[in-house]
């Protein structure tokens, strides 16, 4: 659980999230290698949520996307300046396989706003205020609620690190996701 995370994995994901924050992959031209997305994830186009988000064009789009992978001990993202997708590695080997699909379902709501040419890192709002992000999550959460997940459960997905209690509680308020928070024990692996 949380409490094993040592203090280098904390720092790797404040790390990935500055380079989020900060768009530092445009600044350093970072390329990585590339890969079919529909080679690693296969039947995405079947799920109802990931229809709405991409409706006619899922097969194309899907077909299309490219992801690739970091050794970086974090989730995922899309990239702010071509639009493929980057997963850890470590969490796609060790996350829980809900989290890493619901994950996917946010993230592919990133891939679409991203070819509408919305600025997915808008510095003119918080994380959980910002437009991109809302959308992003409501397809997460409206998947959730299709596989039939509690909204203890749904809230634990929400809760990341970087995340405060009072910013999860607006953001579940947000959502419509009932948030109980009892303990320290409210958070992902
Ligand atoms: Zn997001």
């Amino acid at each position: 659980m949380q409490t094993t995370t040592d203090v280098r994995e904390r720092l790797m994901i404040r790390l990935q999230h500055a380079v989020r924050v900060l768009r530092l992959d445009r600044i350093l031209r970072v390329k990585e290698s590339t890969y079919p997305f529909a080679e690693y994830f296969k039947g995405l186009e079947k799920a109802q949520t990931v229809r709405k988000i991409f409706g006619e064009k899922t097969e194309e789009v899907l077909a299309n996307l490219r992801v690739g992978f970091t050794w970086v001990r974090s989730y995922m993202w899309v990239s702010g300046a071509d639009g493929h997708l980057t997963i850890s590695s470590y969490y796609l080997n060790n996350g829980d396989k809900v989290d890493i699909y619901l994950d996917l379902i946010h993230e592919l709501t990133h891939v679409r706003q991203f070819m509408e040419g919305k600025e997915l890192f808008d510095a003119n709002y918080n994380y959980i205020d910002r437009p991109t992000e809302l959308e992003a999550y409501r397809y997460a959460v409206e998947e959730a609620r299709h596989l039939g997940l509690s909204d203890e459960r749904i809230c634990r997905y929400l809760k990341t690190e970087w995340m405060s209690n009072e910013d999860l509680k607006r953001l579940a308020k947000t959502l419509g996701v009932e948030c109980v928070l009892r303990s320290t024990s409210l958070t992902r692996v």
